[in-house]
């Protein structure tokens, strides 16, 4: 089954309301190809100037977090229903920096994930092991955990893409081989099909995360279980769309 190729930037909490006016900007100024899927995740306060600023029919704007309840007495969290009032159509859910340094577990990520698709959001659910966890030879245990979590209270997977983001290889430049990705993405996907079904294991986007630039990209090319990239850094720099084209 073709799975579209998807893109996201994630530009955690990086920027200015000129440096993100100037990242849109640039992407408005490229000529993307109509196939692939790109979605952007500025911080919070700057989803409506990136909604206003987006030009591309094929980028969408997703928050970097979302809460488990629609309104409330809630203090410095972000509803779904604001970030859909925002015109984003995205969240990403379970980024390892909120897993390791906000303390998110693999429940409340799971309600989160949940309630973000209940009110309309479609979700990057980001998961990924340690290097600890790497070197105990534990990557997919760790991978099925984060998963399970989900799928025992999501059963419509249609609007989720998974991230599958080594935590060693965020942020370091140190990225995954591309076998080495397949590998684990292959893993990710039979999982899959134990616990949400064939179908729609087989229709499930699952993206490679951690020091993807604009050189490094186009190596995964014929990776088949690699169907785009969650991207941080480069994100926020022009190679970004570079990694956009990678797969032409
Ligand atoms: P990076 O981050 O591309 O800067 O390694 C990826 C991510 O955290 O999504």
């Amino acid at each position: 089954m073709a799975r579209q190729f998807f893109v996201g930037g994630n530009f955690k909490m990086n920027g200015t309301k000129d440096s993100v006016t100037k990242i849109i900007d640039n992407l408005n100024s490229a000529e993307l190809p109509t196939s692939v899927e790109v979605v952007i995740a500025p911080p919070a306060p700057y989803l409506a100037l990136a909604v206003a600023e987006n030009k591309q029919p094929t980028i969408a704007v997703s928050s970097q977090n979302v809460f488990d309840k629609a309104s409330g007495a809630y203090t410095g969290e972000i509803s779904p229903a604001q970030v859909l009032d925002l015109g984003a159509k995205w969240t990403l859910t379970g980024h390892s920096e909120r897993r390791t340094i906000i303390k998110e577990s693999d429940e409340f990520i799971a309600d989160k994930t949940k309630f973000a698709l209940e009110s309309g959001l479609s979700v990057i659910l980001c998961i990924g092991e340690t290097l600890e966890e790497r070197k105990a030879g534990i990557t997919l245990d760790v991978c099925a955990r984060q998963l399970d979590a989900v799928s025992k209270i999501v059963s419509d997977w249609s609007n989720i893409v998974v991230a599958y983001e080594p935590v060693w290889a965020i942020g370091t430049g140190l990225a995954a081989t591309p076998q080495d990705a397949q590998d684990t993405h292959k893993g990710i996907r039979d999982h899959l099909v134990k616990t949400i079904g064939a179908e729609q294991a087989a229709a499930v986007r699952i993206l490679y995360g951690g020091s993807v630039n604009g050189k490094n990209a186009p190596e995964f090319k014929d990776k088949a279980d690699v169907d785009g990239f969650l991207v941080g850094g480069a994100s926020l720099k022009p190679e970004f769309v570079d990694i956009i084209k990678s797969r032409l």
